[in-house]
Parts: C-alpha cells; structure tokens; sequence
C-alpha cells in the first residue's frame, strides 16, 4: 500500500517489507489495539512469514515515532494503540482488550501536584471490568 509507504518515508524509516506488511495492517484508518503477540499471530495466520522478533521490534519503532501510542496495563501486557489522540480506555481483565473511552467522557475534578522538578505530561486513565 503507498500510504504506508508514504508514512515510513516521512518518518525516517526505510519501507523494508516487514514495516510495510506491519504498517499496512495498522495504518488501515481503522483504530485498533494490538499486542505484538496479537499481531504476529494475525500475520502468522495469514503465511506472512514475519517473526515475533521483528513484530515487537517494529511496533517500538513505530511508537518512537509517535505513530503508536504504547499502554501498558502491566509489565508483561503492553498494547499498541493506533488511535494517537489523547483518549482513555477500559480494560477488561478476563478478555484482555481494551476499549476506548472518548476523553470528553472524563472529568478529572482534582490532581496531585506533579512532584519537585517535574511536570505531568499527560494523564491517561485505565478503567479496569470485571464480570
Ligand atoms: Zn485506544
């Protein structure tokens, strides 16, 4: 696909292969969550001979360039959000996915000062649900 193409241009990555395949499956206009284990498994499922490795690799790089955002529930969970604006999410722990919660649906009526020498950079809420 040129778009995606077009996107790792301008964010000084080479269109290898795997990016493109990677990108094409994320950049589709389409919002999604994924975790590098969700999307090697979809590319493996679909024969595109791509490695694990390489998946996480990518979806980081993607991130450094900002056209991920990273959430991370827990140490061992990390999702990779396609949709960048600011937005918060709920997270189911027996399905473990996410779902978006528009940011206009939250109201934070107090926060913490941000401690000496630090400035908050952003808040981003993760209601978790039960059964
Ligand atoms: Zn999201």
């Amino acid at each position: 696909m040129q778009r995606t193409k077009e996107i790792l241009r301008a964010n000084d990555l080479r269109p290898t292969k795997q990016r493109v395949l990677i990108g094409n499956f994320l950049f589709d206009g389409v919002d999604k969550h994924v975790t590098a284990e969700s999307l090697f498994k979809k590319l493996s499922n679909e024969q595109r001979g791509v490695s694990l490795a390489t998946v996480y690799n990518t979806l980081h790089e993607f991130c450094k360039k900002e056209l991920l955002n990273k959430i991370t529930i827990d140490t061992d969970k990390v999702y990779f959000d396609t949709n960048i604006s600011l937005h918060h999410h709920f997270f189911s722990d027996k399905e473990k996915i996410l779902l978006d919660i528009k940011s206009q649906d939250v109201k934070i009526s107090s926060m913490p000062n941000a401690p000496k020498g630090k400035k908050i950079k952003k808040v981003e809420l993760i209601i978790h649900l039960e059964d």
